[in-house]
């Protein structure tokens, strides 16, 4: 055997799919026998181990992964410890001649990836990597000073600047052959999914993972929600956001993809959707990148206060039965709740409701947002290892480009302005099924039938917020 002819290995990571995957199409074209694998680190990678949620997504997804690449003749392997020593491994094991992988971007992923491809490199192994995940590179965005972005907007302006992003790569056609066979993990013995009790009802209800349901969400999102998007994407109860993000965060689909599709609905046949809708999605798809070039910037986003001044800040002792509360959707203000039982029943929440839910916890209850972080973390299908932290300090005021501290949303305006005719809350609180629009954002909330008497005086928490963010503004 030639050195040419030694397998070439794919390393499948957060991009569980086959359009659009370079690293895959590379190690396609390389001409090799080819072998796939999956990796689960739960050790050295990600900011913390998975969630409850993402543990059940990512089950299906290597499902379906494994489907998808049995059609083609191939077998997904997967192995299970340090990726860094269980790769090195398996490359032995194959006698593999060349890695592919597409990038990452967190801290500890990155040192992984460093390190290995330094491994490979004494070992004569090739090691080649390519952007998938990002639209736009981390390093390459910069200040005119050379430095990284802190504020939005003018980061976006530099992303749209350059060249767009390149046109997605279609799945491959023609596959080589499969490398000789070595030993695989059974993913049931990873034990993904939740059992005794099976908690997932509402997720299985509620989500396709996989590629082929990424790409059917997609289409439903480009025929219906796309042209709602820039007008309705604030309303909880209309379906005017594409709810991709769990798909996003395993890279079942890539933002190239997203990019070039939206794009493309411009021009689609009517009904076409407003250019404003347009913008807004792929200024949101924005968002995600700025979330992931802060965290490419600042690895410990999660627990780190992006401002350091907020070091200073008295949070409150969490009093039990209030997290409980908020943990439960049991907190006596229905959008609050509706959000916290959106959550726990289908593992994604509405986008506003999450600012409301946040805000709520941090300036309401004056509860540290690294607790609401980590229990989204726990809880969402979209758990995020850039988007969550970011967005949890963008509503505490301690991240990037963030709200300002008196800021503090009123949950039962927020009600009125977002779910105006109660549908959002009614969907999720049964308790409150039969109520009208009015009783249910009316301006004191009580206790109705089994629903719960709010938990806090509104008046008097934005009071205690406003004076414990003022004092750190004080103290700056
Ligand atoms: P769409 O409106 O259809 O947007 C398309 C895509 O753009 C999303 O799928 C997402 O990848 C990206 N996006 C949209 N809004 C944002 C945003 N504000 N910040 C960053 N990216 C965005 N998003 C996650 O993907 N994972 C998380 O763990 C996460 N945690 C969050 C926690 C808090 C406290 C807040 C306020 C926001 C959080 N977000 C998170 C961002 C946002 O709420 C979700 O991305 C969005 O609700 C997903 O729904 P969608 O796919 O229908 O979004």
């Amino acid at each position: 055997m030639t050195h040419a002819d030694t397998p070439a290995l794919v390393w499948f990571r957060d991009d569980l799919r086959l359009a659009d995957n370079p690293a895959l199409t590379a190690a396609i074209e390389s001409g090799r026998p080819l072998a796939l694998v999956y990796c689960l680190d739960e050790e050295t990678e990600g900011i913390r181990p998975l969630g409850g949620a993402a543990r059940w997504w990512l089950h299906h997804s290597l499902e379906r992964l494994s489907e998808d690449l049995a059609a083609k003749g191939h077998r997904l392997i997967l192995r299970r410890g340090k990726a860094a020593a269980t790769i090195e491994r398996l490359v032995d094991e194959l006698g593999a001649g060349a890695v592919f992988w597409n990038r990452r971007y967190g801290g500890a992923e990155r040192a992984v990836d460093a390190a290995l491809k330094a491994r490979f490199k004494e070992k004569t192994v090739a090691a080649e990597s390519r952007q998938a995940n990002l639209l736009f590179e981390p390093w390459t965005v910069q200040t005119k000073e050379g430095q990284s972005f802190r504020v939005y907007s003018p980061f976006w302006r530099a992303c749209l600047s350059g060249s767009p992003p390149r046109q997605p790569l279609p799945a491959p056609e023609t596959w080589p052959k499969a490398a000789d066979e070595v030993a695989s993990d059974d993913l049931d013995d990873w034990k993904l999914l939740p059992r005794h009790p099976d908690w997932s009802g509402g997720l299985r209800a509620a989500w396709t993972p996989g590629e082929a349901g990424a790409l059917q969400r997609l289409d439903d999102f480009l025929e219906n929600g796309l042209r709602l998007y820039a007008a309705h994407r604030d309303e909880p109860a209309i379906d005017a956001t594409s709810r991709l993000s769990p798909h996003l965060r395993f890279g079942e689909i890539s933002p190239f993809q997203l990019w070039h599709a939206v794009e493309a609905a411009s021009h689609a046949a009517s009904p076409t959707p407003p250019r404003r809708s347009i913008d807004k999605f792929l200024s949101e798809l924005g968002w995600r990148e700025f979330s992931w070039h802060l965290l490419f910037h600042q690895a410990d986003l999660a627990t780190r206060n992006f401002q350091p001044r907020f070091d200073a800040f008295g949070w409150q002792q969490p009093v039990a039965a209030q997290l409980k509360a908020w943990q439960q959707g049991s907190t006596g203000f229905p959008i609050v709740d509706a959000g916290m039982r959106q959550l726990w029943q289908t593992g994604w929440m509405h986008n506003r409701v999450r600012m409301i839910t946040a805000s709520f916890l941090i300036k309401n209850l004056l509860i540290d947002w690294r607790i609401g972080e980590a229990w989204f973390w726990d809880t969402l299908v979209d758990a995020d290892a850039a988007n969550n932290p970011a967005g949890w300090q963008w509503v505490a005021g301690s991240g990037a480009d963030a709200a300002p501290y008196f800021r503090i949303f009123n949950p039962i305006r927020q009600g009125e302005t977002y779910d105006s005719k109660g549908d959002y809350v009614r969907a999720f609180v049964p308790e409150l099924a039969n109520r009208s629009a009015a009783e249910i954002h009316g301006k004191t909330p009580s206790a109705a039938g089994d629903y719960p008497a709010p938990i806090v005086d509104l008046d008097a928490s934005r009071k205690r917020a406003l004076a414990a963010f003022a004092a750190l503004k004080n103290g700056d």
